[in-house]
């Protein structure tokens, strides 16, 4: 029987990492994010357990930065991390062997820059923030985007680790592609930023499906899809199978759920509602969302049990279970 409603999961999940001690202690497991008060001063959330990647984005909002470029900063970390095999170096390859990365940002001002298909350059979700900063377009494919990047100075990097490699050389004794995205296989970094101004800005950085088809773009980097910010409303980002966000552009549609008055909770919902309606609930991907409003107020959905995000807000980083899935 198809099951409408999500099975709530309030919980905090594993307390992640303490910046500033304060009032909460960071053994305190009844912390939950429902509980947070909206309070002045920044709010970091991203997708998964990238504590590192949201302490870099908190310590740069806490002295001061722009959200853009606090979660730039978080990307960074990410796409710097060999061993997630998600984003930057040491990213999954494509069938061919190719690790090619999409990337996206949006500031407060409604500007926006994506990169996709880009091979050799590590630092992609700066270099759609150039794109947005330095040309009059908003995206950059392959080889147009590798030749912008150089010619600002990043550097011609290898993506593809041994260890990555190896991986891609078992799975070409079979060459099966089931595009199965289990909760553990898909890392993308998408973070959401509001800075010590109330502005919102994020970024959302991938190497997209381990051996997808060489030249298949996901929906990191599609504005609206993989990100969309409003700055009088909120941002979303979102993470798993990218196919089935673009078919719902979801986050375009969160962002326009909060602006006729849902909370970031219930707008990711009905996005992931949206899914599963036209595919059931017993899909074999997952997809997940998160959600900031311009309160502070943050929001999280997923298909299936297994997704967490970071949230930084008053000193304390820490990590979540998301608040509502559909299949544990
Ligand atoms: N959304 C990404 C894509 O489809 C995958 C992921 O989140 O890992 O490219």
């Amino acid at each position: 029987m198809k099951r409408r409603l999500f099975l709530g999961k309030t919980l905090a999940g594993s307390v992640a990492a303490l910046l500033i001690p304060k009032a909460i202690s960071a053994q305190d497991t009844s912390f939950s994010n429902k509980n947070i008060k909206t309070a002045k001063g920044p709010v970091s959330i991203c997708t998964w357990q990238f504590i590192k990647a949201n302490a870099a984005a908190a310590a740069a909002l806490e002295s001061g930065s722009d959200a853009l470029s606090a979660a730039i900063k978080a990307a960074e970390v990410e796409e710097l991390n060999e061993k997630n095999t998600t984003v930057g170096y040491g990213g999954s390859p494509d069938r061919e062997g190719n690790v090619t990365l999409d990337a996206s940002v949006m500031d407060h001002l409604g500007n926006c820059g994506s990169v996709v298909a880009v091979e050799n350059i590590v630092h992609v979700a700066a270099l759609a923030r150039d794109v947005m900063e330095k040309t009059p377009h908003v995206m950059l494919a392959g080889e147009g985007a590798e030749l912008f990047a150089k010619s600002l100075g990043y550097k011609h990097t290898e993506l593809l680790t041994e260890e990555s490699k190896e991986s891609w050389e078992e799975w070409t004794k079979n060459s099966k592609y089931k595009p199965i995205i289990n909760i553990e296989n898909h890392d993308t970094i998408g973070i959401l930023c509001l800075d010590k101004e109330e502005n919102i800005g994020g970024a959302c950085s991938t190497s997209g499906l381990g051996y997808k088809m060489k030249g298949r773009v996901g929906d990191s980097p599609i504005i609206g899809s993989g990100l969309f910010i409003d700055n009088t409303i909120g941002g979303a980002v979102a993470t798993g199978m990218g196919e089935e966000v673009v078919k719902t552009v979801g986050s375009f549609l969160i962002v326009e759920l909060m602006r006729q008055g849902r909370s970031p909770q219930e707008a990711c919902d009905e996005a992931i509602n949206r899914i599963t309606e036209k595919q059931g609930v017993d899909v074999d991907f997952q997809v997940a969302y998160i959600a900031i409003d311009k309160q502070g107020n943050v929001g999280s959905s997923c298909i299936h049990k297994g997704f967490t995000y970071m949230h930084y807000q008053n000193g304390i980083n820490q990590n979540f279970e998301v608040n509502k899935y559909i299949n544990s």
